[in-house]
């Protein structure tokens, strides 16, 4: 399928280019003694990942460990209440440890076994990536130093019981306002320091290349399996898909599946409080071109050009930019991106708990919420919604600040 200019047939061999690029965005922008390392990597990824040992070793831990493939759920009633359009999810909450993030950490964590490597380190802001990163590490015996500032640690005291429970070292960065900005610049200092012996673990399609690539490519299971169970269940492709974008992981792999389909693609950003700078994190709606942690994308800047504050609700769409190839699908007007605000999100998440017995996480009731306005909108049709992660984690902040609805 061509669509403006660019060939979606070919779109996997071509996009990145072999630098690392998606249009003119992406890249590979970090110190010197840091790109070896990425190269080391992106060179480890073309031979190990590609090769049918480790692709075959992947797929026993995706069905055994993990409990993959995750299914899809018609949602009946939501369907029924809103009218003629179908709604449906892909049940990632349903993936050990109850969300999508797994899926590239384990596949991250046994490039890092292959590789040789003893440890894997990463950053972490509310936690959701440690502990994902923190379960694969004890699976493979690798060492794991997951840097968090000190504001994080005393805010997600259960995500980092977790992470210690599962063995991992969780090193706390008191520098600056010592939340995640901080939590990255120290994990990559470290890493500057010991990469001949382990590998950075990005949490979502950011950084510099190969991790957009990377990550995206350990995520397209999501959008694989998808593709297929929809078609079994339905006989026909969903008209829409929707899902929720933060870093962009969920979306990234789940669109991949979709992309040379006639299928109307949404991404979805966090609104928060409303369009005020500092009062969400809708990078693509409201940023601009620019480059922070390794990669040229779109970004949220302040009057310094400086990443902006952000808020959400949901702590794990709080980033100030999105991976470049949504800024490139973004561009190309292949994927349409809009917004949810926070309030937006939490009718959704009461919504999908009492019609269809599923709490989602905060993160994922903004792509429920879309697709309930997306379904008003269409009036017939099937809508297929990535529900990125489970809602056990929220449920005592949501029923602190909103009460029961
Ligand atoms: C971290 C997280 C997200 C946001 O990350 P992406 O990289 O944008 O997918 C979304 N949903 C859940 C449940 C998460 O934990």
């Amino acid at each position: 399928m061509l669509y403006n200019g660019v060939d979606f047939d070919t779109y996997f061999k071509n996009y990145p280019d072999a630098n690392g690029y998606f249009g003119k965005y992406g890249g590979c922008y970090i110190e010197p003694e840091l790109k070896n390392a990425m190269e080391e990597i992106t060179e480890a990824y073309f031979t190990i990942c590609k090769s049918a040992k480790f692709i075959n070793e992947l797929r026993r831990i995706r069905r055994d460990f993990q409990g993959r493939p995750t299914p899809i759920s018609h949602l009946e009633r939501l369907s029924n209440k809103l009218g003629n359009v179908q709604l449906y999810v892909k049940r990632e909450d349903l993936n050990h440890t109850g969300a999508h993030k797994l899926n590239h950490c384990m596949g991250e964590a046994l490039l890092a076994k292959y590789m040789g490597k003893k440890k894997i380190i990463a950053e972490t802001g509310a936690g959701q990536h440690g502990v994902a990163l923190a379960t694969a590490a004890a699976y493979f015996g690798l060492e794991c130093d997951i840097y968090m500032g000190s504001v994080d640690i005393k805010k997600q005291a259960p995500n980092v019981a977790r992470m210690k429970i599962l063995g991992a070292n969780v090193v706390e960065v008191t520098e600056g306002l010592a939340t995640l900005k901080e939590a990255v610049d120290a994990a990559f200092k470290a890493y500057s320091q010991e990469y001949k012996d382990c590998i950075y673990c990005i949490g979502s399609v950011l950084g510099p290349h190969p991790f957009p690539m990377m990550v995206r490519d350990f995520q397209s299971v999501v959008g694989i399996e998808a593709r297929e169970q929809f078609t079994q269940m339905t006989g026909e492709l969903p008209d829409a898909i929707v899902a929720c974008v933060g870093g962009g992981s969920n979306a990234a792999g789940f669109f991949s599946g979709f992309l040379n389909d006639p299928v109307d693609i949404y991404g979805v950003e966090p609104l928060g409080k409303g369009p005020k700078l500092g009062d969400h994190a809708a990078s693509l709606m409201y940023g601009t071109e620019g480059i922070m942690h390794g990669f040229n994308s779109i970004m949220l800047k302040d009057e310094n050009g400086e990443p902006a504050p952000v808020y959400s609700v949901a702590s794990g769409l709080d980033y100030p930019s999105s991976g470049p190839e949504h800024a490139f699908l973004h561009d190309l007007g292949r994927v349409k991106y809009g917004v949810a605000d926070d309030e937006e999100a939490i009718d959704a998440f009461f919504t999908l708990s009492r019609l269809e017995g599923i709490i989602p996480a905060i993160e994922s009731s903004h792509a429920v919420a879309y697709g309930i306005k997306l379904a008003k909108e269409m009036g017939r049709g099937s809508i297929l919604i990535n529900l990125s992660g489970r809602g056990d984690k929220d449920m005592d902040y949501v029923i602190e600040k909103y009460g029961i609805r």
